[in-house]
Formats: C-alpha cells, sequence, structure tokens
C-alpha cells in the first residue's frame, strides 16, 4: 500500500518539475529527461531522496543485499573495493608502493607529460566498480549515479568551476536513451554546486571499442570524433575544469576531450571518474 500512495507522489512532483520517471524495481527512478539547471537538479534529487526513502528498503548498489541506508555499500562489497590514495603519481595519481614524495611523477608521466591536470576517481576498476558501472549503464538509475557521486565528491580538486561529461554519440543516446557520464556529471554538480554543462562537447563520430586496440590506434580511433559548441572559447577561458567519465581506462577519449578544451581556453581539466584502470586491474 505504501509503494503504491508513493508511485502517485512520484507522478504528481516529478510533473511540477518538467521531469518524467519510470518504475523499474528497487531504486529504480529511472529520469527519462534531466533537469539542467541547478534548482532542477536540488529539487530532482530531494524527490529521489524523499521517494526512496519512503518507499523502499535501501539495498546495496552493487549486488542488491539489503543494507542500513542508501547509497551503501555491504560489508562484503565494501572491502572488495579499492579505495585509491596515496603515495601516488603526482601528474596522473598512478598509486605507488612506496612513498617518493609528493612531487614525484610515474615513469609513463615523466617519459609522455599528460595533458590533463590529473586523475580522480576514488576506486581502482575491480568486480564491485565494474559492477556498479554496468548497473548505471545499461540500467540507467539516477540513484546509481548518485551513490557514485557520492564517493567522487571528496576527490574533485577545490578547483573545480565546471563539469563536463564525456559525450556520447547521439546514436548511442538514441539507443541507450541517456548518457551515464552525464547522470554521474549531474548527480556531482549537485552535491559539490558546480555548474555542469552538458551541451560544450558534442561526439560528432561513432568510435569503435578501444578494448583491445594498442595505444597508437586507439588515439587514432578517437581523433577528430569530437567538437566544441561554438561558443565554447566564452565558457571555457580560463576555468578550471571536471571532465566527468564512469571509468577511466587508456585515457585515449579523455585525453582528445582535453585536448580540445584545453585549446579553446580551459586553464585546468582534471579528469574525474568513478573508477580507473590501474595496470593489474584490467580484464
Ligand atoms: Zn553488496
Ligand atoms: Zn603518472
Amino acid at each position: 500500500m505504501v509503494g503504491e500512495v508513493s508511485r502517485g507522489a512520484v507522478t504528481a512532483q516529478a510533473s511540477g518539475l518538467a521531469v518524467e520517471y519510470l518504475w523499474s524495481g528497487h531504486a529504480g527512478l529511472v529520469p527519462l529527461r534531466s533537469a539542467r539547471d541547478k534548482v532542477g537538479m536540488k529539487a530532482t534529487a530531494s524527490v529521489l531522496r524523499s521517494i526512496a526513502d519512503f518507499a523502499l528498503p535501501p539495498r546495496c548498489p552493487a549486488c542488491g543485499t539489503i543494507t542500513e541506508a542508501n547509497h551503501r555499500f555491504c560489508s562484503p562489497c565494501w572491502r572488495q573495493l579499492r579505495f585509491l590514495a596515496p603515495p601516488w603519481c603526482a601528474s596522473c595519481g598512478t598509486p605507488f608502493e612506496f612513498d617518493r614524495g609528493d612531487t614525484a611523477r610515474c615513469a609513463a608521466c615523466l617519459a609522455d607529460p599528460p595533458r590533463h591536470d590529473g586523475i580522480f576517481a576514488p576506486v581502482a576498476y575491480g568486480e564491485v566498480a565494474r559492477t556498479l558501472a554496468l548497473r548505471l549503464k545499461y540500467g540507467g538509475r539516477m540513484a546509481f549515479a548518485d551513490t557514485i557521486a557520492r564517493q567522487m565528491v571528496r576527490v574533485i580538486p577545490a578547483d573545480t568551476d565546471l563539469l563536463v561529461p564525456v559525450p556520447l554519440h547521439r546514436w548511442r543516446i538514441w539507443n541507450r536513451g541517456f548518457n551515464q557520464a552525464a547522470l554521474i556529471a549531474d548527480a556531482l554538480g549537485w552535491h559539490r554546486g558546480v555548474a555542469v554543462d552538458r551541451a560544450l562537447l558534442h561526439r560528432t563520430r561513432a568510435t569503435p571499442a578501444l578494448r583491445g586496440l594498442g595505444r597508437k590506434a586507439r588515439r587514432k580511433a578517437v581523433s577528430g570524433a569530437f567538437s566544441l559548441s561554438d561558443n565554447a572559447q566564452d565558457r571555457l577561458k580560463g576555468r578550471s575544469i571536471g571532465l566527468v567519465d564512469d571509468v577511466y581506462t587508456s585515457g585515449a577519449t579523455t585525453d582528445a576531450c582535453v585536448r580540445l578544451l584545453k585549446r579553446a581556453g580551459a586553464s585546468r581539466v582534471a579528469i574525474l571518474t568513478w573508477a580507473r584502470v590501474l595496470g593489474d586491474a584490467e580484464d
């Protein structure tokens, strides 16, 4: 009965916000059309929170076991997550086994200094991190984006003043109905009070799966795949950008985006992701 009452409440409140939802099981509010402005996001998030609190038992976002509170992992899943912490490379955040000092860089960054201003991810890519990334990617539930953003919020550089999601090609959005990076950016923007610009960066060409390709082939595959909107320079000049994606793998995709954003005047571009693939974690 409680569930029935709350479903009515979702529809009534959501229509007032010009946001539509589908109900699809536990924590399953699926935004069809996300609010773009911050006020809308705040209202959306509070609707999500209050409805979820009211109607559903909280569940582990990775395995679905009932937990004490929303966005909390069960203890077996929590123990499997590998949280990233110093000592690490001053340029890219790759963890070091031994502390080499605050300014030490890894061999890859010394050989080829990166264009970006750091890769910030709360966890290493592993089974639990991957499960949550896949549940968001193929389930499209805002609640999963919110869980991810709550973990990412503590690793964002303090000077970040604009969040830009890595775009999907419009065919893929048409197929899937949403861009998971944009859902994360929206939730992150709401938690940190930072603006999100979904319209700045576009993917003009669908790119093939990069898995299994070498470094050069990956670069070639994404070269020319992105473009900026006409007024991008006005919006980027002197700003510190957080480029948001779900998982950081080889960096070929984000590197192509960073190059464009910097060329258009961004002063800094940090890469912000839920999980990052480390050398020993790729599957
Ligand atoms: Zn779990
Ligand atoms: Zn490095």
